[in-house]
């Protein structure tokens, strides 16, 4: 049987609710994602008139994306850099991008049982991925979350996503600057990496350099700074680089954080900063048109069934795919 969705607190208007993210109030933050979060239309219209007013009001917050095998050690990572972040008087939010969690199973990434100590911090906002959604609509969600997160204070925005599939590429499209967690193998790290993520990442950190496993840890580094010159420095000029760390002993996170500070300073220095924001943003505008223009051709009433029968007709060869787009795309623009 299909959950009925009481409301128990009514929903204050738009502009409590701005007013309340603005004062840094999590629980007025929490209820704007959740209609952020929110499938119906009138949460979406409330939805976008709330993060209109909060763009205007986005601060200077850092967008870092963190991605890695599960088990690398990402939440741990988060913890601990989270840690030291606040330490320094920042406040940090923790997003997660997981199109694979569903209603029932709840999420794996963003998940607060996973960050212990930060969940309890004051200074941390831990939201974990929307779920049961597409890429597109978990991508969608989470950009509009950084922005309320922005305007409600947060000076860091974390966003962790598996090193699986096509998410690290709308997480990298969302984010200033973009790590990549390892682990060491045995030698064999330049085959384990995907060409698409090295290319991608600004940064590969080997996690777990702790132990026994300290010297193979640099050695992997190491292997991976040689192969990291191999590729042509991205067009801001940045070389990404290899380090190693360790987020259960908290060792060489505060050097990965100086490395995150220093690409931010030159790229605020060069303009690549701003400019690589704008053709996020502009890039956002495209993919969310082609979205939109999707789901109402393909959710339309009408044209619905039209699809059923050219399926049945292109499948018997009786007329072409092409063809049939056509026709099917002319009685969609004849309706409107
Ligand atoms: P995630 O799936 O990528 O989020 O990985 P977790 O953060 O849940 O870590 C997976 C396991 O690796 C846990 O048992 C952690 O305690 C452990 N782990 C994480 N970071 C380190 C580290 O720096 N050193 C060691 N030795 N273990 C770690």
């Amino acid at each position: 049987m299909p959950k009925i969705q009481r409301e128990k607190h009514p929903m204050p208007a738009v502009d409590v609710l701005v007013e309340g993210i603005i004062k840094g109030d999590t629980s007025a933050l929490g209820r704007a994602i959740t209609l952020v979060e929110s499938n119906r239309k009138d949460h979406l219209e409330k939805a976008n008139a709330i993060v209109q007013k909060c763009l205007s009001r986005s601060r200077d917050a850092i967008r870092i994306g963190i991605t890695g095998v599960p088990g690398v050690g990402k939440s741990t990572f988060i913890e601990t850099l989270g840690t030291l972040l606040i330490a320094e008087g920042n406040r940090v939010a923790v997003l997660a991008v997981d199109p694979t969690s569903t209603q029932s199973k709840g999420s794996i990434l963003g998940d607060k049982t996973r960050m212990e100590e930060l969940v309890k911090n004051p200074n941390a906002f831990i939201r974990p991925s929307p779920s049961g959604e597409t890429l597109g609509g978990v991508a969608r969600k989470t950009r509009e979350t950084i922005i309320l997160c922005e305007a409600a204070g947060y000076s860091i925005v974390l966003i962790e996503t598996v090193g699986v599939g096509q998410s690290e590429t709308a997480v990298h499209g969302m984010v200033d600057f973009f790590l990549l967690l390892k682990l060491s193998g045995a030698g064999d790290e330049l085959q384990g990496i995907k060409r698409g993520i090295v290319e991608m990442a600004d940064a590969l950190v080997v996690n777990k350099a702790d132990g026994e496993n300290i010297k193979k840890a640099e050695a992997a580094a190491k292997a991976f700074k040689r192969a990291l010159h191999l590729y042509p420095p991205k067009e801001n000029g940045w070389i990404p680089k290899a380090l190693t760390c360790s987020a259960t002993e908290n060792t060489g996170i505060d050097t990965v954080w100086d490395m995150i500070l220093d690409y931010i300073e030159k790229n605020k220095a060069s303009g690549n900063f701003l400019e690589k924001r704008k053709r996020q943003n502009r890039n956002w505008l495209y993919e969310s048109i082609e979205e939109r223009l999707k789901s109402e051709f393909f959710q339309d009433e009408v044209i619905a069934p039209e699809i059923e029968k050219f399926v049945t007709e292109v499948m018997a060869d009786t007329i072409s795919p092409f063809h049939a787009a056509e026709q099917l795309i002319g009685m969609f623009k004849n309706k409107s």
